[in-house]
């Protein structure tokens, strides 16, 4: 089986053609750097994301948090990732990096606070 992906990883933006063989990719082309490769390989099997949503924040300057995941986590577990970070109440003042819900999901990736804010 052949996918066609656009690799997101710079605004070279390659088309890539990646060839599936029994749930692994066989081969890649049309990248033109090794991160295109790994790109492909990784949406084509196991696709992954970076978490960009709010919680909520009490004592703030705002009624809501940005937040961020440190790392990209795997595509599937987002919307309960999501579930989580709906129950989660932090108290201000907070600080950019703050560990918001440490080791969500048990996969070892926290969320942190993607800005500082400050109490009022
Ligand atoms: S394959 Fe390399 S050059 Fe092409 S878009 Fe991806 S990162 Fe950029």
């Amino acid at each position: 089986m052949e996918k066609e992906l656009i690799c997101v990883n710079c605004p070279m933006g390659c088309r890539l053609t990646a060839v599936i063989e029994d749930n692994k990719v066989v081969s890649v082309t049309g990248n033109r750097c090794p991160r295109g490769k790994a790109y492909a390989e990784t949406e084509c099997i196991r696709p992954e994301r970076i978490l960009t949503t709010t919680v909520r924040i009490t004592g703030g300057i705002h009624r809501v948090l940005p937040v961020i995941s440190e790392q990209a986590l795997p595509l599937d577990r987002i919307m309960e990732a999501m579930e989580v970070l709906r129950t989660v109440q932090v108290q201000a003042p907070v600080t950019v990096g703050d560990i918001i819900a440490a080791d969500i999901l048990g996969t070892g990736i926290n969320i942190v606070a993607s800005r500082s804010m400050d109490a009022c």
